[in-house]
């Protein structure tokens, strides 16, 4: 495997793939990667001749207030897991890289970005957007894996693709959890012991919404409430948001009668934690 920290070593290197017939597929993360980025890598691998990881915390998606400095990261850890889960090269540029002096370029989506976590986060999709952009076209990939975890950069990222013609299959994998429920995440490394077992909260309020439509219900309101009510007895958690959105148009929804997103965002002391589900997917 290798580590290429510039766009022409990482093109040479897919272009010699390319001129062999192999196919391509990328997964972009931030680092410090768990179980759950190495889900994605590992269906990549299953799918894809060569894989490419993208190793970048991207200045541009965190707002002014945001945890960009504190961000963990561990490169080397990062290198062993990529190995091991059978990816070809790993693309770790610097932020000079990818931002030159002057640059002033931007994508920018009108729809799916204005609720969720596009509402506390108001520079955050742009930012996505952008890096993804970039990613695609410098690997040029067949396919790209991204997590429910992250639901509505999912959608985003998948009507990115459309809307720019980027020709490339956005593949959505599902979210990988720890054994007590809690959904795997970089940040999950800020949390103290305490947070730690207060942050199971999501994920027993979404598992109690997720029942409750599976057992017929389809008033969102009660959903929310539901889940809602869960969240607020844990004194350590302060909700962000919780909402049920169309998995499609991201709209909100007072009645379920398709494929909904239950998404939380909630405050464990000082850190931002996201969990959510999809149900009547079909
Ligand atoms: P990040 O490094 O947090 O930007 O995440 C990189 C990719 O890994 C994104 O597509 C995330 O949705 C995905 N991801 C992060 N955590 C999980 C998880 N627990 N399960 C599945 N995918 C995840």
């Amino acid at each position: 495997m290798k580590i290429a920290v510039t766009v022409k070593e990482t093109r040479e290197q897919v272009d010699e793939w390319r001129r062999q017939g192999l196919s391509v597929g990328l997964v972009p993360t931030m680092g410090y990667l768990h179980e759950g980025h190495k889900s994605l890598i590992t269906r990549a691998v299953s799918e894809n001749d060569r894989v490419v990881v993208s190793v970048f915390v991207n200045p541009m998606q965190f707002g002014p207030s945001e945890d960009l400095e504190s961000y963990p990261r561990d490169m080397d850890r990062d290198a062993a897991l990529c190995e091991e889960a059978g990816a070809a090269l790993i693309f770790h540029p610097e932020p000079s890289e990818m931002y030159h002096n002057g640059f002033s370029s931007y994508v920018d989506m009108d729809t799916l970005t204005g609720g969720l976590c596009g509402k506390s986060r108001p520079v955050h999709f742009r930012g996505v957007c952008t890096v993804v952009a970039k990613l695609f076209n410098i690997v040029v990939p067949d396919r790209a894996y991204f997590g429910q975890k992250d639901a509505q950069q999912l959608a985003v990222i998948r009507h990115m693709a459309d809307d720019l013609s980027y020709g490339i299959e956005i593949k959505g994998c599902p979210i990988v959890r720890e054994a007590d429920g809690l959904a795997r995440s970089s940040r999950n490394t800020y949390l103290g012991k305490e947070e730690r077992q207060a942050a199971l909260v999501l994920n027993k309020a979404l598992s109690e919404g997720k029942k409750l439509i599976e057992s017929g219900e389809r008033d969102a309101v009660k959903i929310k409430d539901t889940v809602t009510g869960i969240i607020n007895s844990e004194p350590m958690a302060r909700i962000d948001y919780v909402e049920a959105v169309n998995w499609d148009s991201l709209e909100p929804v007072t009645d379920i009668n398709g494929p909904v997103l239950v998404a939380v965002a909630v405050f464990i002391g000082k850190t931002r934690l996201i969990d959510n589900f999809i149900a009547l997917e079909d």
